[in-house]
């Protein structure tokens, strides 16, 4: 049994974390601030191939394996989280969704301006009566001629204001459907945006349908066979999530750690005190566990065995693990990391989410239960 990365996936860790270091981190607090990725940063990314990091090189993409496209996330988790989910819910939903359910031609057509980032993806399957539930979609897809005409309502479709291809779950005459659809189609429109507590940076809009026309030609696979194709990209990006968690909770470790070894309290640095220095005992058993949990799932991506629960079980944790260290270093941080002054609060808002979107963690843990007992 060998744990270790081989050498291309270390030398892709140290390009993802000089580039996620250097472009992507100092401008966290500014995409917090200002409720947007800065301009260039998503076409830096695209230079350094990381826009189709998993799509194959004959879609321009890079090609790389589960591992590595993990160890990525990981680094944008650590970097910036708002930002690491742009890229997720873009390469991970919406390009892979377009890989494994698309034609040829769809594929030909979208994948390689996705990968340059000419082109980012959203992925709208929530409604404001379907959440956990997808199977209670209302939008509708009634087939016309050559084309189908879709209506209804989308919400909470990250990526809604940047995107200029959406992938649109609705009810067609055989069952759940998907399509790509073109921002510029007539009768789409992106609706109002998502006050959200954190991962401001992520543009969550509402979306219209109103007598949307698409050719027959954008439907990803067959009618009915929406769920599935869904099912599955969902499962890929769970572990996409759950490596950009473990980034997260390493960045809240060492937001705790900085200012546990400056301030200091009764004469000494704070990092001294045992209480203290247990929320970063366990905060790193924490980390460890779900580093190994992320490898190990991406690795069996890789062999082509990771059953949906183990990418259940890698969300599920991950979402836990965030939370927790966050929450720890929060406290590490007194009232400081109340503050908007001080990262360890981004942090802690942003993380909350990877427990909601994704599935949220009680989905996961029906997911689980059923990989149990599903037969009784
Ligand atoms: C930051 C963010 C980004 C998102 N991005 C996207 C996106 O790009 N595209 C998209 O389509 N959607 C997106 N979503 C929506 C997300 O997928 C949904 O919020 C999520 O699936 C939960 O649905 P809901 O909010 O309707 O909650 P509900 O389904 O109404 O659930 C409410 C509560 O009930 C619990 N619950 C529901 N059913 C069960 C059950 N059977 N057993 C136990 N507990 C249950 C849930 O766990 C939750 O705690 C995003 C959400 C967030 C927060």
């Amino acid at each position: 049994m060998d744990f270790s990365l081989d050498e291309e996936q270390v030398m892709f860790q140290s390009m993802f974390r000089d580039f996620a270091q250097e472009e992507i981190a100092p401008l966290a607090p500014e995409t917090d601030e200002n409720e947007r990725v800065p301009d260039g940063l998503l076409e830096a990314a695209a230079e350094q191939e990381l826009l189709g990091a998993p799509l194959p090189e004959e879609y321009d993409g890079a090609e790389l394996d589960w591992v590595s496209t993990s160890l990525l996330m990981e680094e944008l988790g650590k970097a910036c989280l708002s930002t690491a989910t742009v890229v997720a819910i873009h390469s991970g939903l919406a390009a892979q969704t377009i890989l494994e359910a698309g034609s040829d031609d769809q594929r030909k057509a979208y994948l390689p301006d996705m990968a340059a980032g000419e082109l980012i993806g959203a992925f709208a399957l929530t409604e404001p009566e379907a959440g956990s539930d997808p199977s209670a979609i209302q939008a509708t897809a009634a087939r016309d001629g050559d084309e189908y005409v879709l209506n209804g309502i989308k919400t909470w479709v990250a990526n809604a204001s940047i995107a200029a291809a959406f992938i649109i779950f609705a009810q067609a005459p055989g069952g759940i459907t998907a399509f790509v659809v073109p921002s510029a189609a007539p009768g789409l429109e992106v609706g109002y945006r998502e006050l959200t507590m954190g991962l401001r940076g992520v543009a969550i809009h509402a979306l219209h349908l109103k007598d949307c026309r698409v050719p027959a030609s954008n439907q990803l696979g067959d009618e009915g066979q929406g769920l599935s194709i869904a099912g599955r990209a969902l499962d890929r990006y769970r572990l996409l999530l759950a490596a950009a968690a473990l980034g997260a909770a390493e960045a809240a470790l060492q937001e705790g750690k900085q200012f546990a070894s400056e301030r200091k309290q009764f004469g000494a640095p704070i990092a001294t005190k045992q209480a203290i220095g247990n929320y970063f005992a366990d905060s790193v058993v924490e980390i460890e566990t779900l580093r190994h949990l992320v490898h190990h799932t991406a690795w069996k991506l890789d062999q082509g065995t990771a059953e949906p629960w183990e990418l259940a079980a890698a969300k599920l944790h991950a979402g836990r693990v965030a939370r927790a260290v966050a929450n720890r270093m929060v406290q590490v941080h007194g009232g400081y990391g109340f503050s908007n002054e001080y990262p360890i609060s981004r942090i802690y808002r942003d993380v909350r989410a990877l427990e909601i979107m994704g599935g949220t963690s009680q989905m996961q843990q029906v997911v689980l239960a059923q990989s149990l007992f599903g037969g009784l």
